[in-house]
């Protein structure tokens, strides 16, 4: 049974065979056909895919560039949420060869943050001006087992600085069985999100030498038990540099046409990690298939395309300019002044001795905030479509028609001009003021009036408000 739906998930033969054709057969019509197909919002197939990760004319990436940056700002406008990742715990009892919380790595010193320090992370991020984290482990609880991350969901939401606090908990942790999942979905997660690093068997064998992550299966099947057991609302993702990009972005798509079909939704989000340096790790510092700076924009524009309507993520692995370009290409949610070490916020980023890897953008939420509000991009720490249960099948019913933007839209100002008031400096306030004033100026009357009056209540002094 379970070698089935592993073989309904994906299919390597397949994937193979759509590459080779598209290498055969893709010329600059062709290629130009499924841009202007592209821009219908319908997502594109696995050849049109293919055609467009083999074109390198600079005159043709230059178009696929355009075309998903018309595709980004018809569906996400300007927006950009804001999300930081909270290491609680660096145990972990897998052999991932890239990551420096691998079991064998004798260097990193070993760490599960007690519910007080979890407790003192989460005010530092929530005085910073955050409302939405990412909880992320290794693979290893400390004695307490499973309910260790039942509890750190609880003590997030119950840690209060004045009128702050963080309200969507997103998780990217391991795989769990059903039962445990249930559990999940009752500590009243946001999005559970899991990367199957490499969709390549054979690649993947080789890159997870043991413990349970070393079955391939278990974690291709995941999404499977976390939707059975009510979580409607999950990210995927490939972490970029351990094989041919090409293949992944296939697979993946092969990943996403199975949960659409099986379960009637697909991924909320996508992430796009690359390889970066860790402590302990040779593959990490020579990633065997490295994906470079201009194949990595194709990728977030090809996502882009073929699932319009799915949020990507973008983390402070990249650099602020390498970040700042792919906004434009269709990103729509980023992390932002991260750490990824346990403990990391109240003590600093210990690279060598507990983090996870380096990071290629240091700055502090405020500075990231500054510069995306002075491109023109509105940030957001909106959580509304969670807070009033528009996930899943509710959300692609909202998301697909593109009426998803007449909440997004209200919610990213007022959450954004609460930021403002609450915790900007004063030239994040000055930028962003400005800013508001020219979007609204820009908006329709109907959702200007909306959006209006919902600031107007932010101004005098309420907090958390949304449609
Ligand atoms: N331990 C769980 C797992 O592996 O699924 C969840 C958390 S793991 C800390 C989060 C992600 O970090 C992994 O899924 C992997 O994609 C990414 N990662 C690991 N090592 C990395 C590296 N050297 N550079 C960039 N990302 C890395
Ligand atoms: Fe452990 Fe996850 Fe790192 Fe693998 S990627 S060693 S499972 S923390």
């Amino acid at each position: 049974m379970e070698q089935n739906q592993v073989t309904m998930i994906i299919n390597e033969g397949d994937i193979e065979k759509t590459l080779e054709n598209a290498t055969r057969t893709s010329d600059a019509a062709e290629v130009r056909d499924i841009l202007s197909k592209a821009l219908q919002l319908n997502g594109l197939q696995a050849p049109d895919i293919a055609a467009l990760a083999a074109i390198s004319d600079p005159e043709l990436i230059a178009e696929l560039f355009e075309t998903a940056k018309q595709v980004k700002e018809i569906i996400y406008g300007r927006r950009l949420v804001l999300f930081a990742p909270l290491y609680i715990s660096n145990l972990c009892q897998n052999e991932c060869l890239y990551c420096a919380f691998r079991a064998k790595n004798k260097n990193v010193k070993r760490r599960a943050l007690s519910q007080q320090e979890i407790q003192r992370e989460v005010e530092i991020l929530v005085k910073q001006g955050h409302k939405r984290v990412l909880l992320v482990a290794g693979e290893s609880y400390p004695q307490q087992g499973f309910q260790y991350i039942l509890d750190s969901i609880q003590t997030i939401y119950n840690t209060k600085v004045g009128t702050g606090e963080i309200r969507r908990v997103n998780v990217n942790i391991a795989p769990l069985t059903t039962d445990e999942f249930r559990l999940l979905k009752a500590a009243q997660i946001g999005t559970y999100q899991l990367f199957q690093e490499t969709y390549h068997r054979r690649t993947y064998q080789a890159v997870h030498i043991s413990g349970q992550k070393a079955d391939y299966d278990w974690r291709v099947t995941a999404m499977d038990r976390a939707i059975k057991a009510g979580i409607d609302d999950v990210g995927i993702g490939i972490l970029f540099g351990l094989c041919d990009w090409r293949f992944e972005l296939l697979a993946l798509m092969q990943h996403i046409n199975y949960l659409e079909e099986t379960f009637g939704i697909g991924p909320h989000t996508i992430s796009v990690p690359r390889l970066e340096p860790a402590a302990g790790s040779d593959m990490a510092a020579h990633p065997p298939k490295p994906v470079s700076d201009i194949d990595f924009r194709k990728i977030v524009a090809i996502l882009r395309l073929a699932v319009p309507y799915t949020g990507i993520i973008m983390s402070t692995r990249e650099t602020p300019n390498m970040r700042r370009e792919t906004f434009a290409l269709g990103v729509s949610q980023i992390s932002a002044g991260s750490r990824t070490n346990p403990g990391g916020y109240a003590e600093g980023q210990d690279i060598e001795e507990q983090a996870q890897f380096s990071l290629g953008d240091h700055r502090l939420l405020d500075e990231v905030i500054y510069d995306v509000a002075k491109l023109g991009y509105i940030p957001s720490f909106c959580t509304g479509c969670y807070r009033l249960g528009r996930t899943g099948q509710d959300f692609m019913d909202l998301a697909k028609p593109g009426l998803i933007k007449e909440h997004c839209d209200p919610n990213a100002l007022s959450t954004f001009m609460e930021y403002l008031l609450d915790y900007g400096s004063e030239k994040t306030r000055s930028v962003g003021q400005t800013l508001i004033a020219k979007v609204l100026d820009e908006t329709e009357p109907v959702a200007k009036q909306r959006s209006m009056a919902m600031l107007e209540k932010i101004r005098n002094g309420r907090r958390d408000v949304f449609c």
